[in-house]
């Protein structure tokens, strides 16, 4: 049983039909909603359909995952757009170097019985790029525009609404890794979309409307770990987190039959906070599960090479479970998530390509970087790029200057890929700092200054010498004392 309206081959009737082949790509665009539906229109010719939104199941989650696996080079793949009387589905399949055949197939409603009058089928070639910005850039349109706010869809908020749509265009046309079968990447197309299923731009308007969003959002971020397991394992997945969002989302209706205030309202608020909770938690932990049990299955480990979403490549030099060791092609080295960076979602895909890795040519301060990060010197898995020394904060919130050298981590934290890393450097090995002597100091907070001042720069050569030794004879108990401890007591402070 499919649990997404996208299949990842053709259809079995798809040959049964004679196609119209149209000479360029006809309009599209998005008229609605009226009524309940939103009609699709293919301009140009006596082709249209309608994509039909219901507040129960809305079709518009399987147009978002069909547009997110055309954009990541995962064709065939197809979509059905409507549920009602006729089958109407949308086929993406890449023909060549970034061009995609797309198809859109009318069946009549008994299509079994195949009537090839009754149905139409209609192609053309386009630019991938082109089709995923005109393609989003419609969807994006619609659905932020006025009909799709809290009036129209109070009841069962559209989770989809808030997906990047505008971005699908911006995705990377990437070659296939060969070491990957297709069933392989379907997984993990499932897997990463169950880990960036996140609600954005969204404002809260009222804990009972907002909870019933998250609800929906983590429904399909399950549904679709699920799915992932189903391309990898003939077992059933785990699935009691379901009833655990089932249960939530009737407390959710119970408080919004309760105008009358027939249940006492404050009790039904905490019940519903419980229930929400609840679901939250076991669902996380049910895809979690799910993920664990999968990624043995998937050709992932040292020398694997993934693509980031900007095209980036980077090659895993070590690979325990969800928590990764990259080399990236701008010789920045980090431990990420396999699905994350430092908590925030992250795009991987696998390439067949990436940067070669020689550990014997690593400078210094790489090597350095590198040890580090391999003895999880750093409570929140974060060596400094500038000066290769970790960071000792415990929380990744609380990361601010580098003690060492005084480089911002704040910007580096969610984001590796920082232009000036190796100007950085320099300044470093020559000045001991980031800064040059010359900068404007004026500019400066008043513990970035105190960084800057003779007596807590020899405090800091004093801990980096510390923390070389400490290289050679590791110890997790016994790590060298951070800089601003030291500085404290010099100032009689501690
Ligand atoms: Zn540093």
């Amino acid at each position: 049983m499919d649990t997404f309206n996208v299949r990842f081959d053709t259809l079995p009737e798809w040959a049964t039909f004679s196609e119209r082949r149209l000479a360029s790509p006809p309009g599209l665009s998005l008229v609605g909603p009226e009524a309940g539906q939103i009609n699709l229109v293919i301009a140009g010719s006596a082709v249209s359909a309608l994509v039909t939104l219901s507040d129960v199941h809305p079709p518009l989650a399987d147009v978002w995952l069909w547009s997110l696996a055309v954009a990541w080079g995962l064709g065939p793949a197809a979509v059905r757009l409507d549920g009602r009387s006729e089958a109407v589905y949308l086929l993406a399949h890449p023909v060549a170097q970034d061009v995609l055949s797309l198809e859109l197939l009318r069946l009549p409603a008994h299509h079994a019985s195949s009537d090839p009058l009754s149905a139409q089928r209609v192609g053309w070639l386009e630019p991938r790029t082109n089709f995923l910005r005109r393609w989003g850039r419609m969807w994006c349109n619609l659905l932020t525009g006025p009909f799709f706010d809290r009036r129209q869809w109070g009841i069962d908020p559209e989770p989809m609404r808030g997906m990047p749509w505008n971005e699908l265009g911006d995705a990377p046309a990437l070659e296939e890794a060969p070491t990957w079968s297709r069933a392989q990447r379907i997984a993990w197309f499932y897997f990463l979309v169950a880990y960036h299923l996140r609600s954005r731009n969204h404002f809260p308007e009222g804990p009972a409307y907002w909870r019933q969003r998250e609800l929906s959002l983590i429904r399909f971020s399950l549904l679709a770990a699920q799915a992932g397991w189903r391309q990898l394992r003939a077992d059933a997945p785990p699935e009691k987190a379901l009833q655990l969002i089932d249960e939530a989302e009737q407390v959710v209706r119970r408080v919004q039959a309760n105008i009358d205030g027939s249940e006492e309202p404050n009790q039904l608020e905490r019940e519903l906070g419980r229930a929400y909770f609840e679901a939250i938690r076991a669902t996380l932990h049910e895809i979690a599960d799910i993920v664990a049990a999968c990624l043995p299955l998937l050709p992932i480990g040292p020398g694997s090479f993934f693509a980031d979403k900007q095209a980036r490549r980077a090659v895993i030099l070590r690979a325990d479970g969800r928590e990764w060791l990259l080399y990236w092609d701008d010789r920045l080295i980090r431990k990420e998530g396999a699905f994350h960076l430092d908590r925030l979602p992250a795009w991987r895909w696998p390439v067949a390509t990436g940067p070669c890795f020689d550990r014997n040519a690593l400078d210094p301060i790489d090597a350095r970087l590198l040890r580090f990060l391999e003895l999880n010197a750093s409570p929140i898995d974060v060596v400094c790029p500038v000066c290769g020394y970790p960071c000792m904060d415990d929380d990744w919130m609380e990361a601010e200057y580098c003690e060492f050298c005084g480089f911002a981590l704040y910007k580096y934290v969610g984001n590796g890929h920082l232009p000036g890393i190796r100007q950085y450097r320099k300044n470093f090995l020559r000045w001991g700092d980031v800064l040059p002597p010359g900068f404007p100091r004026r500019k400066l907070g008043r513990w970035r200054k105190v960084m800057l001042t003779k007596a807590y720069r020899q405090l800091a050569r004093e801990a980096m010498i510390e923390w070389d030794a400490w290289l050679k004879h590791p110890d997790p108990d016994h790590k060298p004392e951070e800089v601003w401890r030291r500085w404290n007591r010099l100032q009689g402070l501690a």
